[in-house]
């Protein structure tokens, strides 16, 4: 089987109005202009990926991706065969630097020809499950008190155990929402904050100190991701565990994180990792050296969650039971591009065992969404 081209699709997919997020530093997130891949190839088997491309998080965005892809991994991988992923990935990391979501979507895309050329789910190429579903939380923004205490009530009454409450936007208004939602929920709910970078580190360490009067059991990127120091110093301070997010995009950022201390479990993404080959060694890292890891989120669509959910399964090194999955992408849409959803229902995530990634477009909806 050799591939044959490679087909970009710029969409745009609004959120549901309620659930648009507003965080710290990350900015907002209302609609998603995001960049959908067709790997094609000589038998017919159309692989598909999916770059959650935000600009404030990677500098990427749906016109870069389509570009750096057209430009340079179109030409490297027409003429060869994509179940080779370990030797294609290989070659593409070196045709241009960083750019991790767009690689991320293209690697996918080969993941899920290599799945339906073998007639086995993503999962079972990396060796099978480990568990039989990816324990999930849902992810509150960072709004009024009373506001994000009706969303978390809301999350509850779907069903989620855990969840965690957008801060980092101001100490004082961070407090007085998760103290909110902690009233709103109870005790019984496991909740966690994420600051997106939003704090300084000394305002991280009173207003994490703050946060255990409402118990919670992990705190996310609290400081600024560009100086690795800065959260090895605010971990030495914090009662709860430290998850690094925006601190740790490949293997080498988990190793600094891991030789300086600075957190406790990692946050792994598909896209940031540059794949999810790239993505199991950094679980794989973390096992060995006793970091926990979580998946995070950019809100992907059905695709890119896809990827996520077979990545869980399959990696041990994920210790979702632990720090539950931000696998929660496609409940914040009125609509998903994929034709069946995925089996993802509050606090728990599912693959469908379909050959590859499992999932397909649903061309209307990609025309519907797709950007003119
Ligand atoms: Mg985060």
């Amino acid at each position: 089987m050799k591939i044959t081209r490679i087909e970009t699709i710029p969409v745009r997919v609004p959120l549901k109005a309620e659930f648009a997020i507003r965080a710290g530093r990350g900015g907002s997130h209302i609609v998603s202009p995001f960049l959908l891949v067709k790997v094609h190839t000589d038998e017919g088997i159309v692989g598909i990926g999916e770059a959650s491309c935000t600009p404030r998080w990677s500098g990427e965005d749906q016109v870069t991706g389509a570009h750096l892809i057209h430009t340079y991994l179109e030409p490297l991988l027409v003429g060869e065969d994509p179940t080779m992923v370990e030797e294609l990935t290989k070659k593409f990391r070196l045709a241009f630097a960083e750019n991790y979501f767009t690689k991320a979507a293209v690697e996918m895309a080969l993941w899920d020809i290599a799945g339906k050329a073998a007639g086995k789910p993503v999962y079972e190429l990396f060796g099978g499950k480990v568990r039989e579903f990816v324990p999930t939380k849902w992810s509150v923004s960072g709004l009024e008190p009373e506001k994000a205490a009706g969303i978390a009530k809301w999350a509850v009454a779907q069903g989620f155990k855990a969840m965690k409450v957008k801060v980092g936007i101001e100490p004082d208004g961070d407090v007085e929402r998760v103290q909110a939602v902690r009233q709103a929920v109870g005790a019984g709910i496991k909740l966690g904050v994420d600051a997106n970078g939003g704090w300084t580190p000394e305002a991280a360490v009173n207003t994490i100190e703050r946060l255990c009067a409402f118990g919670i059991c992990f705190a996310e990127q609290p400081v600024p991701p560009e100086d690795i120091a800065l959260m090895a110093g605010v971990r030495k301070k914090s009662r709860v565990p430290l998850i690094a997010d925006e601190s740790i995009y490949t293997l080498q950022d988990a190793k600094t994180l891991a030789v300086l201390g600075a957190a406790d479990v990692i946050s792994i993404y598909v896209g940031k990792a540059g794949g999810l080959g790239p993505a199991r060694k950094i679980a794989g890292f973390a096992e060995s050296v006793g970091l926990k890891c979580t998946l995070g989120s950019n809100l992907e669509l059905g695709v890119g969650s896809a990827a996520m959910v077979h990545l869980a399964l399959a990696s041990r090194g994920i210790t979702a039971e632990e720090f539950p999955c931000d696998i929660i992408g496609p409940l914040f849409y009125e609509d998903d591009i994929v034709r069946e959803p995925l089996p993802i229902k509050p606090g728990e995530a599912r693959a469908n065992d379909k050959p590859g990634l499992g999932v397909e477009l649903d061309e209307e909806k990609v025309e519907r969404y797709r950007v003119k």
